[in-house]
């Protein structure tokens, strides 16, 4: 006997009601974004946006023999203008865009959590071998997410005709 699917067996996109799409604001990332914001549409969901700084000390092993604030608040101000434009672009309203500062998976996961996101977007680069081992972006997203991950495949490898520009 087949047991009864809780919610009539509707699993389908229109179950997303918050769509989070993370981004590192590369030009890459737009066709993710494209992605995230098709979706999100077809759905009738909501669409935020996240962008973590990374912390300088984090990225060089935190043992920097010198004062990075200043170095820190040029980056800030630049991903702040960065992600305005990015969100912009895609229609992301201003209250829908999250800068945080730290290590991505780890902010993407406490921003998909407080904002009850129901989707998380994430670029993928699918590495392989030593990359593969200590973890891409995406993969970190995924271990550990408290809610869907869509990984979008995005990098040299996919050919102009692939994309929906
Ligand atoms: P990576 O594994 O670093 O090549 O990144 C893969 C994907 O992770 C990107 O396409 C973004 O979706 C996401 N990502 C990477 N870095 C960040 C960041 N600093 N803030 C938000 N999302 C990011």
């Amino acid at each position: 006997m087949v047991a009864p699917i809780p919610n009539g067996g509707n699993t389908g996109m229109a179950d997303y009601r918050r769509v989070l799409l993370a981004v590192d604001l590369t030009e890459e990332c737009r066709r993710v974004a494209r992605r995230a914001r098709a979706l999100a549409a077809s759905a009738g969901a909501e669409l935020h946006i996240v962008h973590a700084i990374e912390p300088l000390s984090l990225a060089y092993g935190g043992d920097v023999p010198m004062d990075l604030s200043s170095v820190q608040d040029q980056i800030h101000e630049q991903a702040c203008a960065h992600l305005a434009d990015f969100a912009e672009d895609f229609g992301v309203p201003e209250g829908h865009r999250h800068l945080v500062f730290g290590r991505p998976e780890s902010e993407i996961h406490r921003i998909a959590e407080s904002e009850a996101m129901d989707l998380i977007v994430v670029g993928s680069h699918g590495r392989h071998g030593l990359a593969l081992l200590l973890g891409s972006t995406a993969n970190g997203v995924l271990h550990g997410a408290s809610c869907d991950v869509l990984a979008v495949r995005v990098g040299r490898d996919i050919a102009p005709e692939d994309d929906d520009a």
